[in-house]
């Protein structure tokens, strides 16, 4: 088995990857979130309960996972606190299985108001969860870390210093009153730090040097990294595998013997503004929003649905340099006559089989369309590839023609079971059916 797995969202976040990660953790010691913050949704059922988790790595509901949070991440000590007690409520017993960064940033109540205040001023559909100005703090040099929280003058310090300037953006720009009090918001965050301060540690040392077994899970999905994706409207960190070695603290160098995997769905989706050359917007749109169940699993939204792209799919096979992929969700398709899969886009009456960086550039090109027969046969939750009926065969054997890589694995239903092996995924063989 592969010791370092690298799992990551191939499209516009969304693809299923709380499943996979999930399933794949039976196998795997450590499961390592290193980027985003509570923006993120992983959707497992677990004992046939929902649960979602937003900062947390999904392999946590294994008894024998430990789970990391490392300093590319930013942590809403809030969000963490109901997520750890929502946990234990349903039968998850995570003690001294949770590491958690001591450089990792806080997201403070002050950057969801500003969050909200810049989504007012022509925003791109964020989930105002205050990640974007926390890593706007970061890199702008004024953000509070975990490690910060042991220095209650320096956490003051940095805390008025903060308020100050959010309540002249607040008042002066946006006219609009900001009644956040330091000592208010000190004690409340000190209070929750108290409960949690064994599990802070300095991560990126306790993975250099364990030999245990990795899982790094991506969060959203390689169209939204802030510089390969669909910039402006993308996510604040590197979600594709560009944010693996700054989101870690370790070299690119570390991962060099890494398995890369890709999980893409088998349609294409994106919540929020920004450019979608396969969305559709009529009816067929609406029947793979309602065969799917697309509505966001952070903020509810309805999200905008479209054919599977496959230049995007290439696009993330690069930036990543993948492995394989895994398809999921192929059962929503299961119902469709006819399924199109863009292979390329036309630009100008040229055709290109890149994605091009600029918004506008991306607002011109129409896709161009391969239309396959549908199986109309029942997939949801095939387990033997044999029971693969040949149309959809013939779906896969698209997408490895036009990404270059394996399809190693189908996801065939919601459930931790449904799926089906297609290749042996790992060099060394990991294959559990
Ligand atoms: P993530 O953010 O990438 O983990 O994806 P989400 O959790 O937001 O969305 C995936 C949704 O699809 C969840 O409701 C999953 O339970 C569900 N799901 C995952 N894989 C499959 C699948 O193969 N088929 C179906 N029908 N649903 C799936």
């Amino acid at each position: 088995m592969e010791r370092k797995l690298v799992i990551l969202g191939s499209q516009w976040g969304d693809e299923g990857k709380g499943k996979i990660v999930d399933l794949l953790s039976e196998n795997y010691d450590m499961v390592i979130r290193y980027q985003g913050g509570s923006n993120a949704g992983h959707t497992v059922i677990y004992n046939n309960r929902k649960v979602i988790l937003h900062l947390l790595p999904t392999g946590i509901l294994h008894p024998h996972v430990t789970g990391v949070i490392t300093q590319g991440m930013v942590v809403d000590l809030e969000v963490l606190d109901q997520e750890l007690e929502n946990l234990r409520s349903i039968g998850v017993d995570w003690e001294g299985r949770v590491f958690i960064s001591d450089r990792a940033h806080l997201v403070m109540p002050y950057h969801k108001v500003l969050d909200r205040l810049f989504e007012k001023r022509g925003g791109i559909g964020t989930t105002l969860r205050g990640i974007g100005p926390a890593y706007m703090f970061k890199f702008g040099r004024k953000g509070v870390r975990i490690s910060d929280l042991e220095d209650e003058d320096r956490l003051r310090d940095l805390l008025e210093e903060n308020f100050s300037f959010v309540r002249d953006i607040s008042e002066r720009v946006f006219g609009e009153s900001f009644d956040f009090s330091v000592d208010e918001t000190m004690e409340k965050i000190l209070t929750i730090y108290e409960k949690y301060r064994p599990m802070v540690k300095d991560v990126s040392k306790i993975l250099w040097e364990t030999d245990r077994s990795m899982i790094f899970e991506g969060a959203q999905g390689t169209m939204l990294d802030v510089d390969m994706g669909t910039y402006p409207f993308v996510t604040s960190s590197n979600s594709s595998a560009l944010g693996l070695a700054n989101g870690t603290g370790l070299s690119p160098k570390f991962f060099s013997d890494a398995y890369f995997l890709g999980v893409a769905k088998a349609y294409t989706t994106r919540v929020g503004e920004g450019p979608f050359p396969t969305e559709l917007k009529g009816e067929e749109g609406s029947r793979l929003r309602d065969l799917g169940g697309e509505y966001g699993s952070t903020t509810g939204r309805p999200r905008r649905c479209g054919w599977l792209d496959l230049v995007v799919l290439r696009h993330a096979v690069r930036v990543n340099h993948l492995d394989g992929l895994i398809i999921t969700k192929l059962d929503v398709l299961d119902s469709f006559e006819e399924i199109k899969v863009c292979v390329a886009y036309e630009l100008e009456g040229e055709r290109i089989d890149h994605f091009p960086a600029s918004p506008s550039l991306l607002d011109r090109v129409r896709p161009v369309y391969i239309t396959l027969k549908g199986w109309l046969r029942n997939t949801k939750g095939i387990k033997d590839v044999k029971d693969l009926p040949g149309e959809a065969r013939d779906y896969i054997n698209l997408i490895e023609e036009f990404t270059g890589v394996p399809v190693v694995m189908l996801s065939t239903g919601p459930r931790r079971e449904e799926y089906v092996w297609l290749k042996e995924m790992l060099r060394s063989g990991l294959r559990s059916s």
